[in-house]
C-alpha cells in the first residue's frame, strides 16, 4: 500500500517536473528512494530486462538497442538520456509505469553505471547483461577499474541470465568464467581492421592474464588494449564466438557479420551492414547490439543503417561550411579514440579541446597525461574549459608546436577562434564540458 502511495506521489511529481523540463533526470527517483528505499522492487516487469555496462560506449549502445527494438515495431523503455544510476533508473520506471507499478513494454533496456550493476540487479530481475569494455576512468570516484571488475564478477557468480561479452577486451571476457554453471555466455568479436597495430599505441589495462598472471600475447591491437589476445600459459582468450564482425571499413561505415546461423530467415537477411559509424570504437558498440538482436531474433539491418550518433557522441555537423566532429572524452581511452579518428582522416584540420574539473568529471585531471598526442595534419589546437591551461601544457609537452596552441578560458571566444579559419574541425570535450560546448557551437552555427 505504502509503495503504491509513494508511486502515485512520484508520478504526480514526475508530470509536474515534466511540464517545466523535458527530462526529469534523477530528481523523482531520488525522492521516491528516500521515501521507500526498495521502491525499485515494487515494479511489475514481465518483459526482458537488458542492461549495458562499460567504461565507454554505454549511452551509444543502449540508444542503439532501444532504436532496434522500436524499428521492429515494439515498445522499449530505456534511459536513453544516460541517467545510469539507481535514481535515474527509478525515475525512468516511475514515468513508464501504471499506478500499480506495471511497466508496459516489450523490452526494458538500461544503461547502468558499472558500480551500480550489483546494486540495481540484486533488486530487480536481469535477463541479459552486455559488457563492452573496462578502461581507467575517474580514479577518484571509482577507484582502480580492477575493483569495479571484481564487484561485477562477484555479482555474476550466481547469475544465470544471458551475458554478452566483448571477447577482445581481456578485462571483460574474464567475466564469462565468473559462474561456470552459466551456459548463457555469448562472446562477440571484431576482426582486425585497417588501422590495427602490432604494438599497443595507447595506454591500456589488460596486460596480464587474470587467471594465471602470465603476460598476455596479442596478435594485434585495435585500440588501447582491445584486440586479439591470448594467454600463452592457460589459453585464456580462446572462446567460441557467438557473433563475429569482419571486413570493417571505418571510412564507409561498413562491415560483415560472419553468418554461422542455420535459420533460413537469418540467411536471407544477408551479412553486409552499412552504418553511419566512423570509428572502430563505434563498430564494437554495433557488434554488441547485433549480438543482442541475434539473441532476441530482432532484425537490426535497417536500424543500423539509419542510427545516427548524436548528442556529442562522434556527432558530425556542418558549421558555416566546416565539417565538425564532436566527441565526448572523459578518460584517456575516450580521448585516444577521438585522436585516432582524427589521425585516420588525412585532411588538414583544427582541434578544440575543452577540459573541465567539475564533480562529475572528477577533480583529478592527471589522466590527460595518459593521452597519446601523437597527432597528424593538425594546423592549430585551441584549448578551453576550467583546465584550459593544463591541457595546453599537456599538448605542448607532447612536442606539438606551442605557437599553434591558443588558449581561451571563455568558451565563446574559443569557438570563435576555432572557426576563424575554414576547413575541418574536431572537437573533444570531457563530461561537463560537452553540452556547453555543443550549445556554443550550435549557437555559432545559427549566427
Ligand atoms: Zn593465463
Amino acid at each position: 500500500m505504502l509503495n503504491c502511495i509513494v508511486l502515485i506521489i512520484s508520478k504526480i511529481l514526475s508530470s509536474i517536473i515534466g511540464i517545466f523540463k523535458k527530462n526529469s533526470g534523477n530528481v523523482v527517483g531520488k525522492i521516491a528512494i528516500k521515501l521507500r528505499p526498495n521502491i525499485i522492487k515494487y515494479f511489475k516487469i514481465d518483459c526482458p530486462v537488458i542492461a549495458v555496462t562499460a567504461t565507454n560506449g554505454k549511452t551509444t549502445t543502449n540508444n542503439l538497442l532501444s532504436y532496434i527494438v522500436k524499428k521492429n515495431g515494439k515498445v522499449a523503455v530505456s534511459n536513453t538520456e544516460g541517467n545510469n544510476m539507481e535514481t535515474g533508473i527509478v525515475t525512468k520506471l516511475i514515468k513508464n509505469s501504471t499506478i500499480t507499478g506495471k511497466i508496459k513494454a516489450d523490452f526494458i533496456t538500461l544503461e547502468v553505471d558499472e558500480s551500480y550493476v550489483p546494486k540495481v540487479f540484486k533488486k530487480i530481475r536481469l535477463d541479459t547483461l552486455i559488457v563492452l569494455d573496462f578502461f581507467r576512468d575517474q580514479l577518484d570516484r571509482n577507484g582502480e577499474e580492477e575493483s569495479l571488475i571484481l564487484k561485477i564478477n562477484e555479482f555474476l557468480k550466481d547469475y544465470k541470465g544471458n551475458l554478452i561479452l566483448n571477447n577482445d577486451d581481456p578485462n571483460v571476457a574474464r567475466l564469462g568464467k565468473a559462474n561456470p554453471e552459466n551456459k548463457n555466455v555469448y562472446y562477440f568479436s571484431v576482426d582486425k581492421y585497417k588501422y590495427a597495430t602490432k604494438e599497443e599505441k595507447e595506454v591500456g589495462e589488460g596486460k596480464f592474464c587474470p587467471f594465471c598472471k602470465t603476460r598476455l600475447e596479442y596478435e594485434y591491437y585495435q585500440y588501447s588494449h582491445i584486440g586479439k589476445f591470448k594467454c600463452p600459459k592457460c589459453g585464456y582468450g580462446e572462446n567460441d564466438i557467438y557473433l563475429k564482425v569482419n571486413s570493417v571499413d571505418v571510412k564507409e561505415g561498413t562491415f560483415e557479420v560472419e553468418n554461422n546461423d542455420t535459420s533460413e530467415d537469418r540467411k536471407r537477411e544477408g551479412t553486409t551492414y552499412k552504418t553511419l559509424a566512423n570509428s572502430i570504437y563505434a563498430i564494437y558498440n554495433y557488434a554488441a547490439a547485433l549480438a543482442f538482436s541475434k539473441l532476441y531474433n530482432l532484425d537490426a539491418k535497417e536500424a543500423l543503417a539509419t542510427f545516427k550518433l548524436d548528442n556529442g557522441r562522434c556527432e558530425e555537423i556542418e558549421v558555416k561550411g566546416s565539417k565538425t566532429l564532436i566527441n565526448l572524452a572523459k578518460n584517456p581511452t575516450g580521448a585516444n579514440v577521438s585522436l585516432r579518428i582524427l589521425n585516420e582522416d588525412s585532411d588538414e584540420k583544427d582541434l578544440l579541446f575543452v577540459l573541465n574539473d567539475n564533480i562529475a568529471d572528477g577533480f583529478d585531471v592527471s589522466w590527460i597525461w595518459d593521452i597519446n598526442f601523437n597527432i597528424q595534419n593538425v594546423n592549430r589546437i585551441i584549448t578551453s574549459g576550467k583546465r584550459a591551461y593544463d591541457i595546453a601544457i599537456r599538448i605542448k609537452t607532447s612536442g606539438f608546436d606551442k605557437e599553434k596552441i591558443e588558449t581561451y578560458l571563455d568558451l565563446d571566444e574559443a569557438v570563435k577562434a576555432l572557426y576563424k579559419t575554414k576547413g575541418k574541425k574536431y572537437v573533444i570535450a570531457n563530461y561537463t564540458a560537452l553540452q556547453p560546448t555543443r550549445k556554443v557551437i550550435f549557437d555559432y552555427k545559427k549566427m
